[in-house]
């Protein structure tokens, strides 16, 4: 039993389970600009583990534009979009997000979590079905429960089993929502989405994805997943963040007009929420121009993604669709003490372990930006220590 005055007991308790289990988190300070390297403690590291795929998040060019627009506007929004919170920059920029997503409109959230929060509890709730992949990212599981539709998870990627799962649910509810990262962020692999999409023809539901890992990096133009998949003008909801390749702070969903017209009346996230500063709305918008201008730098990132995948055929390496490429290893401790060796060669990358995935491993970002020499670096260590 717990002190019977003490109610916090049990926190200090739960703590020490999870440094036990080697699941115990905390933050590493970077004292330099973000990049392809940064520098923790004085040492300068080479970087995987950003989601900065593209290296906008220490461009001048993003830089420049955060600066002016502060200048300009000030720090703050000072309120709801509805309210005082609204610039003609928030609505450029959902132009620009419209533009890049091939979508009639976007609507801008302060982050990508909220965009799904807000979204899916706005089109769903009890009389209404969820079908939801089970390694969804945090937001959808979240959004998905706050909701209080009935959630239904399927097999990772597996459409027959989403198939079955429409085949005997689908009739006992109102409506229902497809959810599922278009890029898994913690494996790196592709959503089957043209077999999704069909499915969700069939069974007359809506389709949300979430592009975070795949704006500015899929597709011809960057446009995701969705162009990758030549998904475009299928009525489905893309949410992204404007925090990985756009390197900015802020989400957002883009869809058809009507869809979003309807959460701006009923979306609470983006309703009750002050609107995104200034500074972080310009810099997006600058990224966007430059990923519509400068097609060079997604194609260096794949060039890098290319290299590393084939010269790390021999680990197990999971299958990936994207930048983001997982070395998978027996257990937490493994995975810690591989990441801690890595860092005293000069490479910074996350381990990363339940509760978050299933099983533990080291994630590699790969960035536009790293040279091949930081590259070469990396597969040299790997095959000294593995
Ligand atoms: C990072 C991420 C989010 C959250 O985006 P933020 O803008 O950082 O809140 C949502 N979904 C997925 C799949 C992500 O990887």
């Amino acid at each position: 039993m717990p002190s019977p005055s003490n109610p916090y007991q049990w926190i200090e308790t739960s703590l020490k389970t999870i440094h036990k289990a080697n699941w115990y988190r905390f933050v590493t300070p970077i004292t330099s600009l973000p990049g392809a390297t940064i520098k923790i403690n004085g040492q300068t590291l080479i970087n995987f583990a950003s989601n900065d795929y593209l290296g906008l998040a220490g461009d001048p060019r993003l830089i420049k534009a955060a600066m002016a627009a502060t200048k300009e506007w000030g720090t703050g929004s000072t309120g709801s979009r509805l309210l005082s919170g609204h610039r003609e920059l928030h609505r450029d920029l959902e132009k620009a997000i419209a533009s890049l997503k091939q979508t009639e409109d976007a609507l801008v959230f302060s982050s990508g979590y909220l965009a799904n929060l807000g979204t899916i509890t706005a089109l769903v709730s009890n009389k209404d079905l969820i079908l939801a992949d089970q390694y969804n990212h945090s937001s959808l599981k979240n959004g998905a429960k706050l909701s209080k539709a009935n959630i239904i998870e399927y097999e990772h990627s597996n459409v027959e089993d989403l198939y079955q799962k429409l085949q005997e649910h689908r009739q006992k509810y109102r409506r229902c929502l497809i959810i599922s990262d278009s890029i898994f962020s913690m494996d790196g692999d592709a959503c089957p989405l043209p077999q999704i999409s069909s499915l969700a023809k069939t069974f007359n539901c809506m389709v949300l994805v979430d592009e975070a890992h795949a704006t500015g990096v899929m597709g011809e133009n960057g446009g995701g997943c969705v162009e990758y998949f030549g998904c475009n003008g299928e009525e489905l909801i893309a949410i992204g963040t404007l925090s990985k390749a756009l390197g900015s702070l802020g989400g957002y969903v883009a869809g058809s007009t009507l869809v979003i017209d309807f959460l701006r009346n009923r979306a609470p996230t983006w309703i009750y929420t002050t609107g995104l500063s200034p500074g972080d709305t310009a810099a997006a918008l600058e990224a966007i121009k430059i990923i519509d201008n400068d097609p060079h730098l997604r194609q260096q990132l794949w060039n890098n993604v290319t290299f590393v995948k084939e010269n790390l055929t021999k680990f197990n390496v999971f299958d990936s669709d994207s930048a983001i490429l997982c070395l998978g290893l027996e257990n937490a401790q493994q995975a810690l003490t591989l990441a801690d060796t890595l860092r005293t060669k000069g490479i910074f990358v996350p381990a990363i372990r339940p509760p978050t995935v299933p099983t533990s491993r080291l994630r590699f970002s790969v960035m536009a930006t790293h040279t091949q020499d930081h590259l070469q670096k990396l597969i040299t260590a790997l095959e000294q220590y593995l």
